[in-house]
């Protein structure tokens, strides 16, 4: 199955603007963005229209990272839901020796979090280079279960006291190596 690559010309963009959608089933992005969402599902919208002598590009893109907590090792999906905000400019060539990356693109902005420019050479948009960034931005470098603290590490840190504290006691003898062993048998039954 070979999908058209995803590359735009900006000139075919009416004054009132184009939108655009791909999913999994129209198939563009599926090999553009395996190595960062490998099979899982994605929807990504966007909306290109001319302001001036640039292009605007607003939209989303909804996917799901599977990977690994940082702190607990248990497996993740982490959702995505990211905004898409870029500017596009025309890349001319006085701007051939800047120091922007391959694809072009700056740091986010501090008034807009969502905000970047992306330059466009030939007047070509390589939209996957564009969505591939996007979702790579997304993709935190410590995943975690929870927002702000792992929800499986107190669970493992409780865990963790209880056989601490249950040797503990057997060495004090005060305990069984058998009934050590049940108690932890019943813990581990309650997930
Ligand atoms: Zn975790």
């Amino acid at each position: 199955m070979k999908k058209d690559r995803v590359f735009i010309r900006l000139t075919d963009i009416p004054d009132e603007g184009r939108s655009y959608t791909y999913d999994r089933e129209t198939g563009e992005f599926n090999l553009p963005l395996k190595d960062l969402i490998d099979e899982n599902l994605y929807k990504i919208d966007f909306f290109i229209r001319p302001v001036g002598n640039v292009f605007e590009v607003t939209g989303k893109v909804s996917t799901t990272l599977t990977r690994i907590c940082s702190k607990c090792g248990y497996d993740l999906a982490l959702p995505v839901e990211t905004k898409i905000h870029e500017i596009l400019m025309p890349k001319t060539e006085d701007a051939k020796g800047d120091t922007q990356s391959k694809s072009g693109f700056l740091a986010k902005s501090v008034d807009d979090e969502a905000l970047a420019v992306t330059y466009v050479s030939g007047g070509v948009l390589n939209g996957e280079d564009m969505i591939h960034e996007i979702v790579a931005l997304s993709d935190p470098a410590f995943p975690s279960c929870g927002k702000d603290k792992c929800e499986n590490l107190e669970e493992v840190e409780k865990k963790l006291r209880e056989l601490a504290q249950a040797s503990e006691l057997a060495l004090q003898g005060k305990n069984t190596a058998f009934e050590v062993l049940k108690s932890l048998k019943i813990q581990n039954s309650k997930n």
